[in-house]
């Protein structure tokens, strides 16, 4: 096999066909071997039989059929798990990243590169709060992140296969998969497109997706917001002492002590938040530690269509 196409779908019947369509146009370019791997993250929609439509019609049509909804990260890298490919490309359903594209990437490939990922130059059809927090996300991770995590690109890219063997031996539940491509390292270059507008139906990331998404970033790949808690910390305990010296000076001193209730009230509701934000900063890693620590598989598989005998993995 020589290239395998990893496509996450959860409720995309609008798209399925075309989708198919496109890439398989794309891909008989190539002149060479392929196969569409298409993982059904518990779509509750027509997904499902569409593909198993397709996989009836055209062997190199292949389907992961999860057990429930895992999330997209989850079945990018079941993607990556089962497929045979020299190469993988990972590529959304909803046709935003073009798939001609692919044919440049296989270019950069055959040129030697390990990771060819795909920079977003421009978006179409976004709303601007998307966006605007997606530009806000990408510089933040970068500030923050100890390892160079590329700026405005997504999961559309291509990986020579011991990139994805390397991916296949970290284990880690709350996966960001952008983040662990720039972890592995190897030859990586970029070429820069126009995102298109969505080609049918809508996102499948609500704001709650995204903002787990967006702290499974940060914690996975910083340990700053923790230092920032204990920075925060220290300043506050020697602004803290200060006043206190200040207060005891007064006392000695016998200036007026007259109660001052505001002061006490403001200094405790302060106190109080910036303790409880430190607490769930604390949280949100004691949490991540906890489902590391459980060591659940990534994903169940309920079945698959067109995979030949030695793929046949039910557990990852
Ligand atoms: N997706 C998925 N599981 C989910 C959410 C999304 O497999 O829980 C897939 C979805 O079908 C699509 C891709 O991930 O192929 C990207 O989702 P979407 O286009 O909705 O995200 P956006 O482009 O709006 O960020
Ligand atoms: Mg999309």
């Amino acid at each position: 096999m020589r290239y395998s196409i990893v496509v996450p779908v959860y409720n995309e019947e609008a798209v399925v066909f075309e989708c198919y369509r496109r890439l398989t146009e794309v891909m008989r370019q190539t002149r060479e071997s392929y196969e569409l791997i298409f993982i059904n993250d518990g779509s509750r929609d027509q997904t499902s039989s569409m593909v198993s439509q397709l996989c009836s019609s055209d062997p190199a049509v292949k389907l992961i059929e999860f057990s429930r909804n895992f999330g997209h990260q989850i079945a990018i890298t079941a993607g990556m798990d089962h497929a045979q490919g020299d190469a993988i490309v990972v590529i959304d359903a909803d046709l935003q990243d073009p798939p001609e594209l692919i044919l440049e990437m296989i270019g950069k490939w055959k040129e030697g590169y390990d990771v060819v990922y795909a920079t977003r130059a421009e978006r179409k059809g976004e709303t601007g709060f998307k966006k605007w927090s997606a530009a806000a996300f990408y510089r933040t991770l970068n500030k923050l992140s100890d390892i160079d995590i590329p700026l405005d690109t997504g999961d559309f890219r291509l990986i020579d296969r011991k990139v994805c063997e390397a991916m296949k031996s970290l284990k880690e539940t709350n996966r960001f998969v952008r983040g662990l491509v720039s972890w592995v390292g190897f030859r990586q270059t970029s070429i820069s497109y126009v995102r298109e507008e969505r080609f049918a139906g809508e996102t499948k990331y609500p704001l709650k997706k995204m903002l787990k998404f967006a702290s499974d970033a940060l914690v996975a790949f910083s340990l700053k917001p923790l230092r920032l808690a204990s920075i925060l910390g220290s300043i506050i305990s020697v602004f803290s002492f200060v006043y206190l010296l200040f207060v005891v000076g007064q006392k000695l001193l016998h200036f007026s002590t007259t109660p001052g209730w505001a002061s006490v009230i403001a200094c405790i509701l302060f106190l109080n938040g910036i303790m409880l934000i430190i607490l769930g900063v604390i949280g949100e890693y004691i949490g991540r530690i906890y489902d590391e620590v459980k060591q659940r598989p990534l994903y169940l598989v309920q079945e698959t269509k067109n995979f030949s005998q030695e793929q046949q993995r039910p557990v990852s």
